[in-house]
């Protein structure tokens, strides 16, 4: 049995055409599950018996629970259990343009970056689009408010996970039904060339991020090991065809890491690299967590680098921190929660 919040507007209406009935049966229930939030088919009461009765059979409504929550200044943190007793997380953010909520694409990550957390749990599954779909749903319901943002940005590689990831953005897109706009919609990677090719050639006009965190491929190697599988003299060429055929900017997340990527050597080596292309830098202010070896870079070293790039017309902003006080960083929650 599919879990209905997985379908697309455009599977379930080749599902109702398959049952002999009008294509427009899937905006009406696209309405129930996403407008009127709904939670079992009887209250689809537009909807026929009959019709009720084959969907009952077919779909599930099931949906995933929140295990506990963890809120801060602008931030709430939440754990997720799934139907298989796995565990991810979700952040909500407050910020003034709206509520934006980071969600998982993965039990654990194997992409093995030394400073994140969530890879200390090699990744168990990716998660079922529904998965995805119900973490925004969840939270909606919970707190009666409206998401607004969505990032791609919890544990796991979004590209990892590619067909559930683009599904998943497709259904919460679609105006029919959660609406979120493809310019309110983060996709993060660690840099997955055949997918960020794939995502090229699949039109989404959604933003695209991509975790570099070091200026050259010896750095880079050392904190992510997928360098050595796509270097930077490699990705960044791709991206340039990303920026070219869809006119949209990339993003750049640089963690800033104490003594070890900080550097004005490293500076003005990632303006060098950055240069001309139509992107910015988003420094991210290391976020401490109690396992590793890593510290967050000093209030002046930030300025220092940020103004190095300024200098040299690279377009940066440093990114807000949230959660610090609610173990935030990603996959931090679960994995203190295991600890308990
Ligand atoms: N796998 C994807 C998305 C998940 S990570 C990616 O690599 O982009 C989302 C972002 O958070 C990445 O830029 C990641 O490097 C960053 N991140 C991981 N641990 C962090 C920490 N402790 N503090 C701040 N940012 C962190």
């Amino acid at each position: 049995m599919k879990n209905i919040y997985g379908m697309t507007l455009e599977q379930l209406e080749d599902y109702f055409l398959a049952h002999n009935e009008k294509k427009f049966k899937a905006t009406q229930v696209y309405e129930w599950l996403y407008k009127k939030r709904v939670t079992s088919f009887s209250e689809m009461t537009n909807i026929k018996k009959e019709t009720l009765a084959y969907m009952k059979q077919d779909f599930s409504m099931q949906s995933i629970q929140i295990l506990t929550q963890k809120e801060g200044i602008d931030v709430i943190k939440f754990l997720f259990v799934l139907e298989d007793h796995n565990k991810v997380e979700a952040v909500l953010m407050k910020h003034d343009y709206g509520n934006s909520l980071c969600v998982s694409t993965e039990v654990g990550c194997n992409m093995g970056c030394s400073f994140c957390e969530s890879g200390r749990l090699k990744k168990v599954r990716h998660l079922e689009t529904y998965e995805m779909v119900l973490q925004i749903l969840e939270i909606e319901k919970q707190f009666h408010i409206r998401i607004s943002h969505v990032v791609l940005m919890g544990i796991g590689e979004p590209f990892d996970n590619y067909e559930n990831v683009i599904q998943f953005i497709s259904i919460i897109n679609n105006g029919k039904g959660i609406d979120i706009g493809a310019r309110h919609i983060t996709v993060s990677t660690c840099g997955i060339i055949p997918k960020i090719e794939a995502f090229i050639e699949d039109g989404k006009q959604v933003n695209l991020a991509i975790s570099l965190h070091a200026p050259n491929n010896m750095l880079r190697s050392q904190l992510m090991p997928i360098n050595k599988i796509y270097p930077i003299d490699k990705l960044i060429p791709i991206l340039k065809k990303y920026i070219q055929r869809t006119n949209r900017r990339v993003t750049f997340e640089y963690i800033l890491l104490e003594h070890v990527n900080d550097t004005e050597a490293c500076a003005l080596e990632l303006a060098e690299l950055l240069k001309g292309m139509n992107c910015y830098v988003n420094l991210i202010p290391y976020n401490e967590t109690s396992h590793v070896e890593f510290k967050k870079s000093s209030k002046e070293t930030i300025m220092r680098f940020l103004d190095i790039l300024k200098k040299n017309k690279i377009n940066v902003t440093i990114r807000k921190e949230f959660g610090g006080n609610v173990d935030a960083a990603c996959g931090q929650l679960r994995s203190n929660y295991e600890e308990a």
